[in-house]
């Protein structure tokens, strides 16, 4: 265990919930805050599916299945199933547990809770001692277009497994996102913030893209970590969605997007390509032990610069 440190992560939904599992056995649980991605968010079924919230939540809770981060482990599927039977267009296989935190949410964001408040009381139901802090409290939706089709994130990634082109990546909301309270405090209070290694055109550059984040990571120390290992992601769509941006799938194209808050970029040990002032680690967390060797050395790093 580490002295009492405190740290905010920057998080999506596969790649630095590996990192925070490994940090959860350095620290504890009441020392993380984990602002989340909500552009992937969108009312589904009747729920309110977010997606990078549920990990996280499943995640600290223990619930979590980790063989495909994301639902909860042994959930069940009759109500997917049965939904599909009767005509239902239900392209996410939402499991029944997972749906019920799905209801809920609705149910709380219906009665004009905000979805940070909405996420506060799912924390406290399922004994979560982390603050987990979504992004901001109004609507955003990465949308993907491709040809003269426009559509949803997850209808990009699930429904059409991310086989379409991309043509462009669209941020939409109704109103300019703002970064909530609980956020700025949350990094204001931290000892450093880790941007981990989630996709940086779905899952971090929304994050940055709120305003007042950029501001607060610049009075912080801040390290970041690239989710490319030589010019690919470890899993999902990274690579066709920084192309879409002219962008390299790599650590360098990764650190050209953050290094104007980066105080220390980690790249892996397997690059080729060494970036001038970068830590070079094993970032691969192909299970646990992974996880917490990464976590350790990051938290190193920090413990050095305090
Ligand atoms: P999403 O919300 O499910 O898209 O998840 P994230 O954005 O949090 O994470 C997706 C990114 O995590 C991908 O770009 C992967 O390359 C990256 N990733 C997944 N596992 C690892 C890993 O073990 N090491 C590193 N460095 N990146 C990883």
């Amino acid at each position: 265990m580490y002295c009492v440190m405190m740290i905010t992560f920057l998080s999506g939904g596969t790649g630095t919930p590996k990192l925070i599992r490994g940090a959860r056995r350095l620290m504890n649980d009441a020392e993380i805050a984990v602002v989340v991605n909500t552009a992937e968010d969108m009312w589904f079924g009747g729920g309110h599916l977010s997606p990078d919230i549920d990990t996280i939540l499943y995640l600290f809770a223990g619930l979590l299945d980790t063989s495909r981060w994301w639902g909860i482990e042994g959930d069940t599927f009759a109500t997917h199933e049965f939904l599909r039977r009767i005509g239902e267009d239900e392209f996410i296989a939402v499991g029944d547990r997972d749906r019920a935190v799905l209801l809920a949410r609705a149910a709380m964001l219906s009665r004009g809770r905000t979805l940070t408040e909405a996420t506060h009381a799912l924390c406290r139901s399922l004994g979560v001692d982390a603050r987990v802090l979504p992004m901001c409290d109004t609507g955003v939706t990465t949308m993907i277009r491709s040809g003269t089709t426009c559509m949803h994130f997850q209808e990009y990634w699930v429904r059409h497994r991310g086989s379409v082109p991309i043509d462009a990546v669209i941020r939409e909301c109704a109103a300019a996102p703002v970064a909530t309270g609980e956020v700025i405090r949350a990094i204001g209070e931290s000892d450093a913030v880790v941007v981990g290694p989630s996709n940086p055109v779905t899952s971090i550059s929304p994050i940055l893209e709120c305003e007042g984040i950029r501001e607060a990571l610049s009075d912080r120390f801040v390290v970041a970590v690239s989710p490319f290992i030589g010019d690919a992601p470890v899993s999902g769509p990274a690579a066709a969605l920084m192309a879409a941006w002219n962008r390299p799938s790599t650590a360098r194209g990764t650190y050209d997007l953050y290094r104007d808050f980066t105080d220390v970029f980690v790249q892996d040990i397997r690059d080729g390509d060494p970036i001038p002032g970068a830590v070079q680690l094993d970032t691969l967390m192909t299970d646990e032990e992974k996880s917490i060797g990464l976590a350790e050395a990051i938290l190193a790093v920090v413990e050095e610069h305090r």
